[in-house]
């Protein structure tokens, strides 16, 4: 029987493994996606099946209602708000963590047979779970706007939660030297009295305040990175658990969780120019709000901005031989992806060969852009990531850019004291003509002035982008 689960824990390794690969391109990842999720329910029908945890009756429960929620939350949630689902899912995977952790510990103190590596399993499963748990909930709140997103500091921050760490680390290392099930010894004991309830719960409340205490200081900007550091720890919290039930399943998806959270968050950064400690403890954002008083002095500062009428843009477009669009967080907030879609078709339909040029940080979350235009069925061969694209702009005829901002500041090569100087950005200003729309000149995440929108061979077109394509559809058809 432990042959025939260690293997159905092995096929579901291969079935992650392959998922997450698959992820790589926008035209696998689905099928990526249903791979892995298989992998998982392979992974806990065999569980829930070998180890008869709980009666069938309550496995069932659970399913039905885990299922049932996680198909709600799926056809309901809005793609701009994704970021907070996965910071809540993390959330949840860290409580989870703990719950399983902190009972196997409380149930080998009764029993005994606890050895050091479990205890210390146990202690790092709590500590990074409850983190986890308790930082998602922030970083959900700041993104949800339930919280302010602005960073909060205050006095001798660092040196405080430098203390706290300690403080649980003390409490974990007692708990790990104290003998499980017999009464405590140590100086501890005099703190924490006899048994390990009192110290558990100790560092499970410590630890929660630590999240709390850690997210709190990153703007509200930050927390995708923050979020997919967060998605890294969820799944060491789980790898570690894995150790304390021996469950090799929990180990390996634990242990792909982890590295690949990690992986992508290096990659955010990396896309950012900035360095994780950068947003750990850079408070950015604290005037990146991008308000409307920042929007109207960034017109009267940069220069003069010309704005170009939708008839004379889609005369622009319908002319062109080569044109790209750069879809940015204007086009999720607005919904324009189908807009988008329709207005490349008319294109076509008139000889311009149209190509969509994607940042890897446009948007708020990883793979934004692509997922929205995939939503719109735009063709993955007319999606080029921006190294590939950045040599062809100086002979391209015509950039659209659509709710984009940040990610074509020239800036970011220019000026040496801007904020996103050196972040790879897409040269759109390079190219012949750029049209721009958005619907002010309101700053984007980085709360910046855009040198973009006053060259001259920029024009502005003003207006909610779905609002501004349509007329641009209707338009192109008459010319
Ligand atoms: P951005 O710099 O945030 O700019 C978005 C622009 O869209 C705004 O200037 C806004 O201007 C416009 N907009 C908003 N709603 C609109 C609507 N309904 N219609 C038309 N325009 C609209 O966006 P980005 O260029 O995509 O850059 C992404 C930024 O997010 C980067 O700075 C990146 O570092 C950061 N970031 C990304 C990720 C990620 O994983 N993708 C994670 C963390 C941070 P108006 O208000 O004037 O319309």
């Amino acid at each position: 029987m432990t042959a025939l689960v260690d293997l159905a824990y092995l096929v579901a390794a291969v079935f992650f493994i392959v998922g997450l690969k698959r992820l790589s391109s926008p035209a696998t990842a689905r099928n990526g996606n249903l791979l892995a999720a298989l992998g998982m329910l392979i992974a806990i029908a065999v569980t829930l099946l070998d180890q008869r945890i709980i009666g069938f009756g309550g496995i069932f429960a659970g399913l039905v209602l885990g299922s049932l929620a996680g198909a709600v939350l799926a056809r309901t949630i809005k793609m701009t708000a994704m970021p907070q689902m996965v910071a809540l899912l993390n959330g949840f995977g860290g409580a989870a963590s703990v719950l399983v952790a902190g009972a196997e510990f409380l149930r080998l103190s009764e029993v005994g047979g606890s050895t050091i590596d479990v205890a210390v399993s146990v202690q790092f499963s709590i500590l990074v779970g409850a983190v986890t748990f308790s930082g998602s909930l922030v970083a959900f709140g700041k993104l949800q706007e339930l919280v302010s997103g602005q960073p909060v500091t205050y006095p001798l921050q660092k040196p405080l939660n430098a203390l706290l760490l300690l403080a649980i680390l003390t409490t974990a290392g007692y708990l790990i030297v104290t003998d499980p099930g017999s009464a405590a010894t140590g100086v501890l004991s005099g703190v924490f009295g006899s048994g390990v309830l009192t110290p558990l719960v100790v560092l499970v409340l410590l630890s929660l305040v630590l999240g709390v205490l850690s997210v709190i200081p990153i703007g509200g900007a930050d927390m995708p990175v923050v979020i997919s550091l967060l998605n890294s720890y969820s799944g060491i919290a789980a790898a570690s658990t894995g150790f304390v039930i021996d469950n090799d399943g929990l180990i390996i998806s634990g242990a792909l969780v982890g590295a690949s959270g990690l992986i992508l968050t290096q990659i955010m950064c990396k896309a950012m120019n900035r360095s994780l400690s950068n947003v750990l403890f850079g408070a950015f954002g604290a005037t990146a709000s991008g308000g409307g008083q920042a929007g109207l002095e960034a017109s009267g500062g940069g220069g003069t901005v010309r704005q170009v009428s939708a008839e004379d843009a889609a005369i622009v477009l319908a002319y062109a031989r080569e044109a790209v669009i750069v879809p940015g967080y204007g086009l999720a907030v607005s919904q324009a992806q189908h807009a988008v879609r329709e207005l490349a078709n008319q294109l076509e339909s008139r000889g311009v060969n149209v190509r969509y040029a994607i940042h890897p940080v446009a948007g708020r979350m990883p793979g934004h852009m692509n997922v929205l235009l995939a939503e719109a069925d735009v063709p993955y061969d007319q999606l080029w990531e921006m190294d590939r694209i950045n040599p062809d702009f100086e002979h391209v005829d015509v950039v659209l850019v659509i709710g984009a901002n940040d990610v074509v500041n020239p800036a970011a090569r220019n000026n040496k004291s801007s904020p996103i100087y050196g972040m790879p950005i897409l040269d759109v200003d390079r190219a012949q003509q750029v049209i721009v729309m958005k619907r002010s000149m309101n700053f984007g995440f980085a709360g910046i002035d855009n040198e973009l929108f006053y060259n001259t061979n920029t024009s502005m077109l003003f207006g909610d982008a779905k609002a501004s394509l349509n007329k641009l559809i209707a338009e192109v058809k008459e010319a």
